[in-house]
């Protein structure tokens, strides 16, 4: 299990990382969710002993403080792969095999055991400069799983792909980790990716963490207007504003304020609030709209096939699934 405890890292006057405390355990996948410059990277490169840190950092309760990278048993991967450009497949996949003097033979088997969990059975021979993105990136997983580490830690470990890659890479990705048993720390800035691959989410706002929990709860009640709004909520409303604006719809609790993403507003003829269509925009699988209720603004989502018009009056339908109840 890997514990931090008061982690903090300064670059300079700069403090990057503040006062973290978090726990994984095994074979628990984390992500460390937050928007570009919050501080995630940092925090994984100080688990892995590459930037100095205060506070602690241990492993089944010891202190990693005085142990160097390539003694941690962390195996790491980075947002570009950095695979080794003139070894083939396999010579990437075995080269922590080889550091750590496994034999020939076991080494091979290693590996071909590691190219078929990845989805690359037969590309031992192949040159890693000839395979796409995504491939160089599960030649990197698999070379870092392949010692058996006791710790992956992963930054940005797709985003150099493009999305419809990405997102197929991600469910693969979760489904690899949990099939190897890994325990993993993963960086993004990406909430779909991280609720994809992670057990719990980290949120980290400048330089601390916000808010730990399974992806649903962080989902449904982030902890503040802030995280709501990183997590994709367009607005927000206090209770009572929500209440009379919805009219009573039951998935408004009591006092908390409430965070609208546009998937909590839905065309629907039966639908008990009525709006305008301000302005539509089409999206990939949905038309999305920008509606006036009751003089306020809100987004909505209506089907491709049967989408208003600006100008239209339309009802709307409340998905409990796009409301968070923030705090
Ligand atoms: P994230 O991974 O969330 O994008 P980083 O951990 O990379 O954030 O960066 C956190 C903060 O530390 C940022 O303000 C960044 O500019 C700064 N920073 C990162 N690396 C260095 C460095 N090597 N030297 C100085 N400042 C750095």
């Amino acid at each position: 299990m890997l514990g931090l405890r008061g982690v903090t890292v300064s670059y300079g006057s700069l403090v990057a990382v503040s006062d973290v405390d978090l726990a994984v355990g095994d074979g628990e996948v984390v992500a460390l969710l937050g928007p570009s410059g919050c501080g995630k990277s940092t925090l994984l490169r100080a688990v892995a002993g590459l930037v100095p840190a205060s506070g602690s950092v241990t492993w089944d309760g010891s202190d990693l403080a005085g142990v160097p990278v390539h003694r941690r048993g962390f195996g790491l991967v980075f947002q570009d792969g950095q695979l080794f450009p003139h070894r083939d497949v396999a010579g990437n996949v075995a080269f922590g095999l080889r550091m750590h003097g496994v034999d020939r033979e076991a080494r091979r088997k290693r590996v071909d055991e590691l190219l078929e969990l990845v989805g690359l059975a037969g590309y031992q021979r192949r040159r890693v400069t000839e395979l796409s993105g995504g491939e160089q990136q599960r030649v990197a997983l698999a070379r870092a799983l392949a010692p058996r580490p006791r710790l992956v830690l992963l930054d940005e470990p797709l985003s150099a792909l493009d999305r419809a890659l990405r997102e197929q890479l991600a469910v693969d990705l979760a489904r690899l980790l949990r099939e190897a048993g890994a325990t993993a720390l993963v960086v993004t800035h990406d909430h779909d990716e991280a609720f994809t691959l992670a057990d719990r989410v980290a949120v980290m706002r400048a330089g601390r963490i916000v808010q730990v929990g399974p992806p649903g709860e962080v989902w449904r009640s982030p902890v503040d207007v802030e995280t709501a709004r990183f997590l994709g909520c367009g607005k927000v409303l206090g209770a009572e504003r929500a209440l009379s604006v919805f009219r009573g719809s039951s998935v408004f609790g009591v006092g908390a304020r409430v965070g609208l993403r546009a998937s909590a507003l839905r065309v629907d003829p039966g639908g008990a609030v009525v709006a305008e269509v301000l302005e539509r925009v089409h999206r990939r699988d949905h038309v999305r709209l920008l509606v006036v209720v009751e003089g306020d603004e809100f987004e909505a989502v209506a089907p491709v096939a049967s989408a208003p018009e600006v100008g239209d009056r339309v009802r709307l339908a409340v998905d409990p699934d796009g409301v968070a109840v923030i705090g």
